[in-house]
């Protein structure tokens, strides 16, 4: 009896030894196709913006003469919207990186909203297609925020990016701001082509893309980093959208007792 017992429970230990063994190569299998799956996207993420800079680059040296300035002038631009477009791309990679090795750090200021919202106008603007415009908010002169400035600037830059992304020449961008109650909200309002409705529920989930968005560049990184930074720091975002009417996407976040 004594040695069955023995046996029944070495059996059991190999059992369980071959189970964490298969668990493990069944998790080293999905690390190397996730793996597989962002080297794969980072290459192709980068590979069009790349050969477009490499093309301006390129004519913008041959526009040597004085009459040719506004052609030089014209694919300098596309340049630095291009690598804009990388930067911010870069900026989202490293937020995943930080988020998940629970390296992600944040840093309270007091800023007029009015410098960051400025900012990342300024920065979107370039991006702009032909006849679209970004209708800036106009109360927020006098606001003063305190919250972490790069994770706002973040925010705002993908939702802004997002919005000229995904809608047509010849469309509105409504930025609008409102301050209660020490909590600050700002929606971004777009003429887009929106979200199919069943595919909303998987917006911020990372990687995710809905259908409608595929002939266009995309990671399908930003809302879901957004996401996390912001509820890291108690904000939240949401939003609403319709299949080709448009989407309004909407963080909020309070400025009071923020402290390092
Ligand atoms: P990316 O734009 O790089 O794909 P995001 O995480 O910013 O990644 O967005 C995820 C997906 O959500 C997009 O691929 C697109 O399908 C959808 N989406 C985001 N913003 C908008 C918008 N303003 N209008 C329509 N679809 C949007």
């Amino acid at each position: 009896n004594k040695t069955i017992k023995v046996l029944q429970e070495e059996v059991a230990k190999r059992k369980e030894a071959e189970h964490k063994m298969k668990e493990s190569l069944r998790k080293e299998r999905e690390l190397n196709e996730l793996k597989t799956k962002f080297l794969s996207l980072v290459s192709h993420e980068f590979k069009t913006p790349l050969s477009g800079i490499l093309t301006s680059a390129t004519l913008a040296g041959k526009y040597t003469e004085t009459e040719q300035q506004d052609k030089r002038e014209k694919h300098l631009k596309t340049i630095q919207s291009k690598v804009k477009y990388l930067n911010n791309i870069l900026n989202d990679f490293l937020s995943i990186e930080r988020l998940e090795s629970g390296k992600a750090t944040y840093k309270f200021d007091t800023f007029p909203l009015s410098k960051v919202v400025n900012e990342v106008i300024y920065n979107s603007n370039m991006l702009l297609k032909d006849g679209q415009r970004i209708n800036y908010p106009n109360n927020i002169d006098d606001i003063t925020v305190n919250f972490d400035e790069k994770i706002l600037e973040l925010s705002l830059t993908n939702l802004i990016n997002n919005a000229i992304k995904y809608s047509p020449e010849y469309t509105t961008i409504d930025v609008a701001v409102v301050n209660k109650n020490e909590t600050i909200v700002i929606q971004i309002k777009d003429e887009g082509m929106g979200i199919p409705q069943k595919e909303q529920k998987y917006i911020f989930n990372r990687y995710f893309r809905a259908e409608n968005a595929l002939l266009d560049q995309g990671t399908g990184i930003g809302l879901n980093i957004v996401k996390s930074h912001l509820e890291s720091l108690g904000g939240k975002i949401t939003f609403e959208s319709e299949e080709g009417k448009g989407s309004a996407f909407t963080i909020s976040f309070s400025t009071k007792n923020n402290t390092n």
